[in-house]
Parts: C-alpha cells; sequence; structure tokens
C-alpha cells in the first residue's frame, strides 16, 4: 500500500477532514504564496465550502504522503492545494475555482504517471476518494469510478468471475491506465484495456459533466480510449465491458542465469510462435562490467500466464529449456485470481525513468545481441535497470489503428526500459545512468516501429507526439481544440490544439 493509500483508508488521525481544514487548516497553514485573499475572502475556504471532500494544504494532516508522486523524480513539485474529490460535481466545482483565481491544475489518480506528471505548483484534482464500483450482471459491464486503483477494479472483477485486460501493480490508478489504454497478460485474447470501454464520464475545462459513449459525444468518447489521461478532462467514471474470467489458468515464473546468449533467442522465438493464450513478460536484468568480470550475468526472469495446462506450457518453452533448465521455476496451475495474486507487483516509489519501444515480427539476432551488449555495461545504481518484453498482438491487432485514439497495433511485442536509483546515486552517476539508456535505447530504435506507448511516459522523447499518436494526432488535437482550447489542462506532453 502507498504511503498515502495508507494515510486515507486509516481513518485514523492521519486522515484530512473537510471540518478539520476548514477550521484549523487555514489557519494553521496560513493562505499560502499561491493563495492569499481576494477581495476579503479567502479563496481556499470558497473551494472548502464548494466541494464535499476535503481540501488538503501545505501544513495539514497528510499532505506531505497525498502530494507524493509515484515517480519521485517529480517529488519536489508541490501543489498549493490538494482538493480531493467525492463526486463528478466536486471535480467541476474545483476546475471552475482553479479557472476563476487563476490556479494550474492538474488531475490525480493513482499518481503512477511514468513521468511524474499529476504534480502541479497550484491545485491537483485528486479523484482518490471517489472509489464505488458497480457490475451490471446482464450486461457485463463494471463501472468504476474515477479513483479507483488496479486492486480495487481486481476485486469487482473477482466477485463477479469476470475479467478484463488488466496490469500487475494494484496501486495504478485505473483511469490512468485506462485513458492511455491498457496493456497486460490478456492483451493477446481481450485486446488493450481501452478497446472495451463503452462509456465515461467526463468533466471537461467548463465544468461540464459530460457522458461518452459510441452515442454521446463520440469524438471524446474516441479521444478518451487511448489519448491519454490529462488531456481532455478530468475523467469520474469508466465502464467496461468485461468477459468471463477463467477458472483455471497455469501461471509461472522462472529465472535463466546460464547460457543467457542462446537462452534468450530460443525463449523469444517460442513466444513468437506461441498461442495467444499465452501472455508473457520477459525481463532482463543489467549488470556492470565489474558484476560481469566476478562471473554474474544478465539473468532473465520470465512471467507466464496460459490459458492451458502446464505440460503445455513445458511443451511452448521447450526450445529455450533445451539450451538451459531455469535456475529457478515455478509452473503451476492455479484459479485465475490466485494466479494475479501471484504476479502482483507492488513496489516503493523511487526515482526512475522508462523508455519504450514497438516490435513487429520475430526478435532478430541482430537485436537480441545489441540489447545483450547494452545489457553488460550498465553503469550500476543502487537498484535496477531492467529490459522487459511484453508479448502483444492477437485481439489488440485486429482493432484498425483509427478505430480508437491507442494507435499502437500490427506490433508483436512492446519493449519497456526501467532506470531506477536512489537517494545515495550521486548526480553524476545518474546522468552516466541517463546517457547509457540513452545510447541503448537509441541502438535498439533501428530494430523498432517508432513508436511508444503513452502510459509509460517517456520525458525524454523529443518526438513525443507522433510516437505515442502516430495517424491518430490531428484528430486528437482537432478535440483538444473543440473541448479545451485554452490549455486548462496541461502538462509537458499534452496534446496542443489545432
Ligand atoms: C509500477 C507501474 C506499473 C505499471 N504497470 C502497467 C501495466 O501493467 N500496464 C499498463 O498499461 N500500464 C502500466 N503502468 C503505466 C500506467 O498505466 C500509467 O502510468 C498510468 O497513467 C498511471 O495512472 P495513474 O492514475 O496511477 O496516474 P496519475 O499520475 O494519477 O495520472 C496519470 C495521468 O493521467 C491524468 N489523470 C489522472 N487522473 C485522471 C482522471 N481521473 N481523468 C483524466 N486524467 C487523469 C494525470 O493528470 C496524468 O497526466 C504502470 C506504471 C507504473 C509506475
Amino acid at each position: 500500500m502507498s504511503p498515502d493509500s495508507a494515510i486515507l483508508n486509516s481513518g485514523g488521525e492521519g486522515q484530512p477532514t473537510r471540518r478539520a481544514f476548514v477550521a484549523g487548516g487555514i489557519a494553521a497553514a496560513g493562505l499560502g504564496a499561491l493563495g492569499g485573499t481576494l477581495g476579503g475572502r479567502d479563496p481556499w475556504e470558497i473551494l472548502a465550502r464548494g466541494i464535499s471532500g476535503p481540501v488538503v494544504r501545505p501544513g495539514d494532516p497528510g499532505y506531505a504522503a497525498l502530494a507524493l508522486p509515484y515517480n519521485l523524480r517529480a517529488a519536489s513539485v508541490r501543489p498549493a492545494g490538494i482538493a480531493l474529490c467525492r463526486s463528478a460535481r466536486d471535480v467541476a466545482t474545483s476546475i471552475g475555482w482553479a479557472r476563476r483565481y487563476h490556479f494550474p491544475l492538474i488531475g490525480r489518480s493513482g499518481g503512477h504517471s511514468a513521468a511524474g506528471y499529476s504534480v502541479t505548483t497550484g491545485l491537483m484534482i485528486d479523484t482518490r476518494l471517489m472509489t464505488q464500483t458497480a457490475f451490471n450482471e446482464k450486461t457485463r459491464v463494471a463501472t468504476i469510478a474515477g479513483g479507483v486503483r488496479n486492486a480495487g477494479v481486481y476485486q469487482a472483477l473477482q466477485q463477479n468471475d469476470a475479467t478484463i485486460t488488466h496490469g500487475r501493480c494494484p496501486t495504478v490508478g485505473a483511469a490512468g491506465f485506462l485513458l492511455g489504454g491498457g496493456i497486460g497478460f490478456n492483451i493477446r485474447t481481450l485486446g488493450v484495456a481501452s478497446d472495451a470501454l463503452v462509456a465515461s464520464q467526463i468533466v471537461t475545462a467548463d465544468g461540464e459533466i459530460l457522458t461518452l459513449s459510441e452515442k454521446e459525444n463520440r469524438d471524446l468518447f474516441w479521444a478518451c480510449r487511448g489519448g491519454g489521461g490529462g488531456n481532455f478532462g478530468i475523467n469520474t467514471s469508466f465502464s467496461i465491458r468485461t468477459a468471463p474470467a477463467p477458472s483455471r489458468v497455469t501461471a509461472a515464473s522462472l529465472t535463466w542465469t546460464a547460457k543467457i546468449d542462446r537462452v534468450l533467442p530460443a525463449l523469444l522465438d517460442a513466444l513468437y510462435e506461441s498461442p495467444v493464450r499465452l501472455g508473457t513478460w520477459t525481463t532482463l536484468d543489467a549488470v556492470t562490467p565489474r558484476q560481469l568480470a566476478k562471473g554474474d550475468d544478465v539473468s532473465i526472469y520470465f512471467l507466464g500466464q496460459l490459458l492451458g495446462t502446464p505440460a503445455e506450457l513445458r511443451r511452448i518453452l521447450a526450445p529455450a529449456y533445451a539450451v538451459a533448465r531455469p535456475a529457478e521455476s515455478t509452473i503451476k496451475e492455479m484459479g485465475y485470481w490466485e494466479a494475479q495474486a501471484f504476479f502482483s507487483e507492488a513496489a516503493a516509489p523511487s526515482e526512475f525513468q522508462n523508455r519504450g519501444l514497438y516490435f513487429c515480427g520475430p526478435v532478430s539476432d541482430a537485436a537480441i545481441d545489441t540489447m545483450l551488449w547494452w545489457l553488460r555495461r550498465w553503469p550500476g545504481t543502487s537498484i535496477y535497470a531492467q529490459l522487459s518484453f511484453l508479448r502483444t498482438g492477437g485481439r489488440a491487432n485486429a482493432v484498425a489503428p483509427h478505430e480508437t485514439a491507442f494507435v499502437h497495433r500490427g506490433n508483436e511485442w512492446y519493449m519497456i526500459w526501467y532506470l531506477k536509483w536512489g537517494e545515495e546515486d550521486g548526480k553524476e552517476l545518474v546522468a552516466e545512468n541517463l546517457a547509457w539508456l540513452s545510447a541503448f535505447y537509441d541502438a535498439m530504435a533501428p530494430y523498432a516501429i517508432p513508436q511508444a506507448y503513452q502510459n509509460f511516459t517517456d520525458p525524454s522523447l523529443k518526438d513525443y507526439l507522433l510516437q505515442y499518436y502516430a495517424g491518430n494526432l490531428p484528430r486528437l488535437q482537432r478535440i483538444k481544440a473543440a473541448v479545451d482550447p485554452a490549455r486548462v489542462f496541461n502538462f509537458p506532453q499534452a496534446i496542443p490544439p489545432r
């Protein structure tokens, strides 16, 4: 559990309440650098009285944890205030308030923006208290409020033997995940998560509360299926068509530490040929030249979920096993949600940089040689550097690139770098690591499609709009111009109006 959700879920002393703010918060925190009194009335008091949720300001209990983004690179950007909204009406009031008093604003759901983009020095409009979920047994549509995190989505689905394409990190916000697409083990059988979105509610820059679907506000609905969080408004609910959850799956966690140069091509070839019933993440851990000299090497950490038996999975992976047996191996049939607990990845916030690329076809020997060369030249940090492959395709490729705003179709792999570092890693070392990552990325780019996944936002990309949206960019820009010409919703890589 993240520190902020701990505070909010505790219901204890750390929990900010509206009453606490109104009674003591203003006096304790003062009016703040950005606030001050306007026309004799404190604007923060106006906001606090205008919404049903609490408003938290610097100095209030819980403020520091609430302000913190998951990517600590952005942790120094602190909001002048946080509106913890309980409803779409609260969100509309908060947007109107920020515009009236000329505060920049930002939406925050799970706070896991990979580039730390859900931060502001103005008003943070946080949906975390909007945690309602509902399930329509007839249509099998799950409706979740704008602040539900993955863990809440899993719970709602599990109770109804349903599933969608979902990730593995329980604290990622469903809002950011769905708005940017949403990828995971089920991508090959169910498509991108936003493909299953049937409706959403959004509060626009004008404070309008709109329902989006194929029938209502179609353009904006199209944009919210992959256009990325933070661009068009604040979404306060999502309705998703679910699929029946399989009763049993085979879950695998395997680690190879030997004969990597031969295991890796054998494994990637086997995964390329594998049936869509297999969802996989294959992660390579980088080593420093010093570790290499001591006898360590790049390791392969494989996670797989097969709608099939352990024997079938072993058959699929036989070419890799023929080169070397994994040093650690679990292949086990289990219930679907037991498997999701087995795969669950919850890591503490840290400073990190993601980069990513899509690939078509089998991964070539030249591409594998290049990645191993770079993975063995990691400068090193106190945490890790990893390169992961998600096998994509299947149902995700059955949707045309222009059908929704999620343009990345026609690929077979998504490749993502995770470079993490901590406080103890000095500035120079971090710069050296970022330069290594950049050179590594450049070396892999010729083998890939020039597209990046907008949910693993990469602040170092220069042509980010084209990489995130390709041919869908002009339509996204026209929609932005129609709903938010003044760029009320803005962040460093926001879609500009046109
Ligand atoms: C540890 C980790 C694991 C991840 N795993 C996966 C994975 O398996 N699959 C995958 O597809 N992605 C994954 N992601 C990427 C993740 O989907 C995106 O980072 C996503 O944007 C995070 O959403 P959030 O609500 O938590 O983030 P936030 O930081 O709250 O928001 C992200 C962006 O959306 C905006 N926003 C927030 N709330 C709203 C709202 N209600 N309406 C409109 N805009 C809003 C913010 O302003 C910001 O621009 C992972 C990220 C991390 C850090």
